[in-house]
């Protein structure tokens, strides 16, 4: 990389934890990915459970595999992700950001919204790995607005011309209220296509706006985003993307009825 080339963003959809174990298109994707895309200083992972008051960064030296999933096969609970952290990064973090002050974490580690895609991706852990939590805290019952997150994103672009590879992992449609946990190839619900198909639509046209207001979407919105946390990973990456850049689909499917597997990369 020069100094003029900037690192491409990725949004991951990271569905079920069987994802660890399973060999499939999705899992395939996600190790093409990690051959093909410039080799990352460092990765940042803002996680759809990581849900804290604030934003937070994990700034040790050596991130805990994390193992936030409950009734899975004992084999999952045996995997260990062993990569570095990157203090240095997490703490440039603190600096980039203006709008907020950004805090340093010393107890967190990797969830499974990070370590579960990166086992597929960088099998041997050999890049330096940190989180960004979701700032979830509500203020007289309301969440942070998407733009305030959007605006927050926006800012982390120096990032990306350091050399750190910025994943939003998350899903687009995430109903565990409807999901066919046994069945991993469930077919998907209608309003899970639908409204899955209008931010596929939104994410080409570069609709920021609409993406945001997702609840302007039809009535399948509030069925496929029924709380904030694997949408707002979404909202993270597309604040990235500047003008000229490209984003293409990196996969396309669903599992388990109810989620979305949409992954993209942007530059
Ligand atoms: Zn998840």
């Amino acid at each position: 990389m020069n100094e003029t080339e900037k690192m491409p963003v990725l949004f991951i959809g990271h569905g079920s934890p069987m994802n660890l174990i399973l060999k499939n298109k999705f899992t395939a994707s996600l190790a093409e990915l990690g051959k093909n895309l410039p080799k990352p200083k460092a990765i940042m992972v803002i996680s759809a459970h990581w849900l804290t008051t604030g934003t937070h960064v994990t700034c040790m030296e050596k991130p805990r595999t994390i193992y936030d999933f409950y009734g899975f096969p004992d084999d999952l609970y045996e995997i260990e992700y062993t990569s570095p952290g990157s203090p240095d990064d997490a703490r440039y973090v603190k600096e980039l950001v203006q709008k907020v002050q950004v805090k340093c974490n010393m107890d967190w580690g990797l969830d499974h919204a990070s370590w579960a895609i990166l086992k597929h991706m960088y099998p041997k852990a050999d890049i330096p790995v940190f989180e960004m939590s979701l700032d979830y805290s509500f203020n007289e019952w309301h969440p942070k607005p998407l733009q305030y997150h959007y605006d927050l994103a926006s800012e982390l672009i120096g990032l990306r011309k350091r050399g750190i590879l910025i994943i939003g992992s998350g899903n687009i449609v995430h109903n565990l209220g409807l999901i066919d946990f046994r069945n991993i190839d469930a077919e998907p619900f209608k309003w899970a296509k639908e409204f899955d198909e209008t931010v596929k639509f939104n994410l080409i046209n570069k609709n920021h706006k609409d993406l945001i207001n997702y609840q302007n979407m039809g009535k399948e919105a509030s069925l496929a985003v029924p709380t904030l946390d694997h949408y707002l990973p979404m909202i993270y990456t597309i604040a990235l993307q500047e003008k000229n850049e490209q984003l293409k689909f990196t996969y396309e499917g669903f599992q388990n009825g109810s989620i979305s597997m949409r992954c993209f990369q942007i530059g």
